[in-house]
C-alpha cells in the first residue's frame, strides 16, 4: 500500500491474479516456471503485472505515523515501543508481543549463529587490518 500523505490518496498495489500464467507468453520456449518468470517479468507490461486499486485505510496515516520522538519502554521485555503502539494492560505498558504474543519464537541458537558469524567476520577484518599494517 502506498500513501501519498499529503494528497491524501492510497493506492495498493498487487500482483496480478495470473501473472504466473500470463509469464509464459512473454517467455516463449522457456518450459521451465522460475526462468520463464525471471525472463517475463524483465519485460511484461506493469498493467500485466500488477492491478492498483485506489483505497481508503481503516486507519488514518496520521495514527500510523504518529508524532516524532513519541517512545515508551515495554514493562516486560523492556524494548522500545515507538510510534504510540503500546497496548495498555491495567497500570502496565506492554508491547505488541507482551500484550498480545508475537508472531515469532525467538530461537536462541540462530541469534547467536548470526553474532558468532559477524564476531569471527569481525576478527578476521582486525586481523586483517593489522596484517596490512605490517
Ligand atoms: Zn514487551
Amino acid at each position: 500500500m502506498f500513501v501519498d500523505a499529503i494528497a491524501g490518496q492510497t493506492l495498493r498495489v498487487a500482483p496480478a491474479l495470473d501473472i504466473r500464467q500470463q509469464a509464459y507468453t512473454y517467455a516463449p520456449g522457456e518450459p521451465r516456471h522460475y526462468f520463464a518468470q525471471l525472463q517475463a517479468y524483465q519485460i511484461m507490461p506493469y498493467e500485466a503485472m500488477f492491478t492498483v486499486q485506489t483505497v481508503a485505510p481503516n486507519v488514518s496515516v496520521a495514527a500510523i505515523v504518529s508524532r516524532p520522538g513519541v517512545c515508551v519502554n515495554c514493562a516486560t521485555c523492556g524494548e522500545e515501543i515507538m510510534n504510540e503502539r503500546e497496548i495498555k494492560n491495567g497500570e502496565l505498558t506492554l508491547c505488541c508481543a507482551c500484550a498480545q504474543g508475537a508472531y515469532y519464537h525467538v530461537s536462541a541458537s540462530a541469534g547467536q549463529a548470526l553474532f558468532s558469524h559477524k564476531r569471527l567476520a569481525q576478527q578476521a577484518r582486525i586481523q586483517h587490518n593489522l596484517a596490512s599494517r605490517d
